[in-house]
């Protein structure tokens, strides 16, 4: 029997306003606790919301770039509850009229592209943060963070598998980021999903039952805890068993998913509309003008990437997945940068050195400038594709130009086939083993041949030239 898995994604993503949602206390993360809090987000009695513009716009342009329909009138809910991090004993969110509905994201799968649907994107405010330190009998509150505003991006249930729920997490946090609404941080929790997973058998119309899975805060962890759930539940059916509707918990230190509470046991949230905030009507030129303003998105982006630098896809996706790269390879370009080398030299070199480093692209020393020098370097023959890393590992560590480095280490290929005919004898003197080793078949030995040069003239000999004079001599 072959199993099919369905998922759905609920994404909460951190809005970047500065202030909170319905006050004006900061938004800023990693603060003495409980030093940004006031009346309203510290749930007072007799005190009275208002809604945060930025917050809406924020969602606003969320939607529009999601292909979402921006709802003319919607309005807040509570949702009630009780916990000790939620003061008002209930959350201010959306329910049966959210900001933005029926959208769509498109991510890529195995080369082909794959239409993941928005159900809807609805606003609400964060919790406090319970601390439990220490062996003490009682846990601390911190609300710093009550009343911060969230989106929640809801999917449709048209995810298949633990990789495309990867690649669509991906796709919108690089969107959100392009807009500038969030910074998709999952480390520090502004970015963080719940995943809803079923399966069910092969050819079969009907979803099965789902299980929600909370807690999962990386890019690996989405695919980690959805493959286990999906083992999991196919395991309980292969026993005779059926899953059941339930709430579980992520732990990534074991890798595997825990039941938290059951259908049962699910909170009956009471939700009704929320008194102290009027309905929200969007005048429709407003909206208008915040679709003028958005960016040009990441899709947009790859596809002018392929027509008109010819870059291929894999290339053109990588380097439009961060807007700050874009506009740097593009830089490189308007330089004087072959596009294909550059997008080359940026996904190979730099990505590797900033990754190393933990580095941001706009916290490095080499400037898209220095990166076209080089490239022209390369292509007058200059210096060999082997020195320029070289070159360009130095203009990474120093911020120093091409030429200067070349310069000053005296880098410049060897191009006079006189002396690089020189080297060539020499070490076929030496080497007169190889040498009978080489005109017995051995041909892989070339390869010997060519580094014994290189090496000689510290990488610096033309690596065309070196190649044809060692057959030659060989032959
Ligand atoms: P709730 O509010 O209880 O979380 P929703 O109906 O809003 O429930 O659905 C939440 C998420 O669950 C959505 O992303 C949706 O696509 C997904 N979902 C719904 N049914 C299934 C299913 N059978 N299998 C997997 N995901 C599902
Ligand atoms: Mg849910
Ligand atoms: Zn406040």
């Amino acid at each position: 029997m072959t199993y099919e898995a369905v998922i759905g994604l609920e994404v909460h993503a951190q809005m970047l306003t500065d202030t909170k949602i319905f006050c004006g206390c900061s938004t800023r993360f990693g603060r003495e606790p409980n030093s940004q809090t006031c009346q309203i987000c510290i749930g007072m009695p007799g005190v009275l919301p208002v809604l945060n513009r930025k917050a809406l716009e924020f969602a606003v342009r969320t939607g529009l770039a999601t292909h979402c329909t921006i709802s003319p009138y919607s309005r807040f809910a509570r949702k009630n509850y009780f916990y000790p991090d939620l003061p008002k004993g209930y959350q201010i969110s959306q329910y049966e009229l959210p900001i933005c509905e029926h959208g769509h994201v498109d991510i890529m799968v195995e080369g082909e592209s794959k239409r993941i649907g928005i159900t809807r994107i609805h606003m609400e405010e964060d919790a406090g943060k319970n601390i439990h330190e220490g062996a003490g009998a009682y846990s601390l509150v911190d609300l710093n963070r009550a009343g911060v505003p969230l989106m929640e991006i809801v999917s449709e249930p048209d995810i298949r598998s633990p990789q495309e729920a990867a690649e669509y997490m991906k796709r919108l946090r690089a969107l959100l980021r392009y807009l500038g609404v969030c910074d998709g941080n999952m480390e520090q929790g502004s970015l963080r999903c719940d995943a809803n997973v079923s399966v069910r058998p092969g050819g079969q119309k009907e979803f099965g039952t789902r299980a929600e899975i909370k807690n999962i805060n990386s890019f690996r962890f989405v695919e980690k805890a959805i493959e286990y759930e999906i083992r999991r539940q196919i395991r309980v059916l292969e026993e005779g068993g059926s899953v059941v509707q339930e709430t579980r918990l992520w732990d990534s230190s074991r890798g595997v998913t825990e039941s938290m509470r059951s259908k049962e046991e699910a909170h009956d949230y009471r939700y009704f509309p929320e008194p102290d905030l009027v309905p929200i009507v969007v005048d429709p030129a407003w909206v208008e003008g915040i679709r003028a303003s958005l960016p040009e998105l990441p899709d947009a982006k790859q596809a002018r990437f392929l027509s008109k630098y010819g870059l291929s896809v894999d290339d053109a996706s990588q380097l439009t997945e961060e807007k700050a790269v874009a506009e740097w390879f593009e830089e490189v370009v308007r330089q004087g940068g072959r596009p294909k080398a550059a997008a080359n030299w940026m996904m190979g070199e730099l990505m590797r050195y900033l990754n190393e480093e933990n580095k941001a692209i706009g916290e490095c020393l080499i400037q898209p400038k220095q990166v076209a020098e080089m490239l022209k370097l390369m292509d007058n023959g200059t210096i060999s594709g082997k020195i320029a890393k070289t070159v360009f590992e130095e203009m990474y560590r120093t911020g120093k130009d091409a030429p200067a480095i070349v310069k000053e280490k005296g880098l410049v290929q060897i191009t006079d086939e006189s002396a690089i005919e020189q080297a060539v004898d020499d070490i076929i003197a030496k080497s007169p083993k190889e040498v009978e080793r080489y005109k017995a078949g051995e041909e892989k030995l070339l390869g010997f041949f060519v580094g014994q040069v290189m090496k000689a003239t510290r990488g610096k000999a033309n690596p065309q030239i070196l190649n044809e004079l060692v057959k030659k001599k060989l032959s």
